[in-house]
């Protein structure tokens, strides 16, 4: 291309006017031809907009990862909101995608999730990405999903007219904010620290070389990376702010390369910066005198999807020991006897092992037993001492409906359980307790068939008090007998810690002979 002054602002005028079939854009002479689509040009923003150098050095980019990285270019999306920013994902020749206002996260996040192969950039300003879509910034930084977000900031709502923004300094004037913002903006580097990500750059767009740089580094990190790009409104923003106030009026151009000028006075690069000592500072005015430019974070941390996919391999792991316990349970035996649906409620308190107990006659009963099984429980508002509850079904036919009508049997170990499972239970059904915690009420039911066993004190005399409730699983196989005493005896040695295996089983043999000694003298 030929050489040209670009203060000169007649070396401009083709811009706009230039037919579309003699632009170099489709001649094949622009080195970025490739990634350009011709066809949309000429592009729509102002003379002196920043979003064109922007642009250029997002493509430049690029081209260095595909030239030096072997990337390719087909696995490389981009997507935009609405707003001046947003027009940049129609011109780049790429899978592109421009959304709805606000809404480039999340469709960016759908496409990683979908295709992890893809590198994903969202490419949109800042009232699109902190205004509208803050919301999701924040989250996708939080899960640190791996994509490239570059948010070009020009300080306002360029597109619609200028008004103010969440990024719109302290004091400086918009459409909508005449005597100045009385806001404060977000420091967007910092937002997104706070909220997760680990690669954080900023840069305005007079440091195009590094902040193609950046933007290489951002596109190769493995993560959420963030790149806060500030370029110049000349049309909108300037208008009204003293950095490009007192220029020409009609030379829009002038505004931006003025507003250039001025970012690289006050700008300071400051690699390593903490993001909360990055805002952007402004005078009394509102004109903005300093911004601390560089790659202020770059700690890579697992992603998003690394992180799903070590949950998945937990998930894979888990299924296979299911399928391998189910693959055991076709093994045994089915029994030839018929189990009508009997209903057991567990009460007593937090800490007893009501819950478990509740589980190790499930589990006997649909994996050692073959029947099947339903099982449910509930707690109080507290961990240890408060109300604990649970509840199985069992039948030899399918249950369909997996909560207690009528309790057919019962074991109790609190006299707060006694009290508030008792009156619920079906009427001639089989009440065990412990009856060293639970005393009968004087008007205690008469239908009921009811069993006492010391089960705490036998525990305790055992050596483990915290195995009372596998006593009482001993002494409800025995009087119920709905489920075989090997399946409980398998259920409660593959439910209880290793090293306690032995003294539960003890305590459930202790509970079964005192379960049998009833049997024959059919007596409390
Ligand atoms: S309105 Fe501002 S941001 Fe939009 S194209 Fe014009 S100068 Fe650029």
């Amino acid at each position: 291309m030929a050489d040209f002054d670009i203060t000169d602002a007649g070396q401009f005028e083709h811009f706009g006017t230039e037919s579309v079939g003699d632009s170099d854009w489709i001649t094949g002479q622009h080195p970025m031809d490739g990634l350009l689509r011709g066809e949309r040009l000429p592009h729509i923003w102002c003379q002196g907009c920043g979003l064109g150098t922007a642009l250029t050095t997002f493509i430049g980019a690029l081209q260095w990862l595909e030239a030096e990285q072997g990337w390719d270019l087909d696995k490389v999306s981009v997507v935009s909101g609405i707003g001046c920013t947003g027009r940049i994902a129609g011109y780049v020749r790429l899978d592109s995608f421009h959304t709805t206002h606000g809404r480039a996260i999340p469709f960016a996040t759908g496409l990683k999730l979908a295709n992890p192969e893809l590198k994903v950039v969202v490419m949109s300003g800042d009232g699109d990405i902190a205004g509208i879509g803050g919301n999701h910034f924040i989250h996708a930084a939080r899960r640190n999903l791996d994509i490239t977000v570059i948010c070009v900031n020009n300080f306002n709502y360029g597109m619609t007219g200028g008004q103010v923004g969440p990024t719109t300094p302290h004091g400086a004037k918009a459409v909508t904010t005449q005597y100045g913002n009385f806001e404060y903006p977000f420091n967007l580097p910092y937002l997104a620290a706070a909220s997760g990500a680990s690669f954080l750059a900023r840069w305005t767009v007079i440091h195009a070389r590094r902040l193609e740089w950046t933007l290489r580094e951002a596109m190769m990190y493995p993560g959420y990376s963030f790149v806060e790009v500030i370029a110049p409104c000349s049309t909108s923003y300037a208008r009204w702010n003293p950095e490009g106030r007192g220029l020409d009026p009609e030379k829009l151009r002038r505004r931006g390369l003025e507003l250039m000028k001025h970012y690289q006075n006050i700008g300071k690069v400051a690699h390593g910066t903490h993001p909360k000592d990055a805002a952007i500072k402004v005078d009394k005015e509102g004109a903005i005198v300093e911004i601390v430019e560089g790659v202020f974070s770059n700690e890579p941390k697992p992603d998003f999807q690394s992180a799903i996919d070590e949950q998945a391999q937990v998930a894979r792991e888990r299924w296979q020991a299911a399928k391998k316990m189910l693959n055991e349970r076709s093994q045994i035996p089915q029994r030839t006897d018929i189990i009508f649906r009997t209903e057991v409620q567990l009460g007593g308190f937090g800490g007893q092992g009501i819950v478990s107990a509740g589980r190790i006659i499930g589990q006997a009963a649909a994996i050692y037993d073959k029947l099947e099984a339903c099982f449910t429980q509930s707690y109080g508002p507290e961990a240890r001492g408060g109300a604990a509850g649970s509840q199985v079904v069992i039948a030899s036919d399918p249950i369909h409906h997996p909560h207690l009508i009528e309790p057919t049997n019962a074991i109790i170990m609190s006299q707060e359980a006694y009290t508030k499972y008792v009156p619920k239970m079906a009427t001639g059904a089989t009440l065990l307790i412990d009856d060293g915690l639970v005393t009968l009420s004087p008007d205690q039911r008469q239908d009921l068939k009811t069993y006492g066993i010391s089960a705490t004190q036998i525990a305790e005399e055992l050596g483990n008090s915290r195995a009372a409730n596998t006593v009482m699983l001993g002494l409800w196989t025995a009087i119920i007998g709905a489920v075989s005493k090997s399946a409980m005896q398998q259920s409660v040695a593959k439910a209880v810690p290793p090293k306690t295996v032995e003294v539960n089983l003890s305590a459930f043999e202790a509970g079964f002979k005192k379960g049998l000694r009833y049997q024959v003298n059919n007596t409390l």
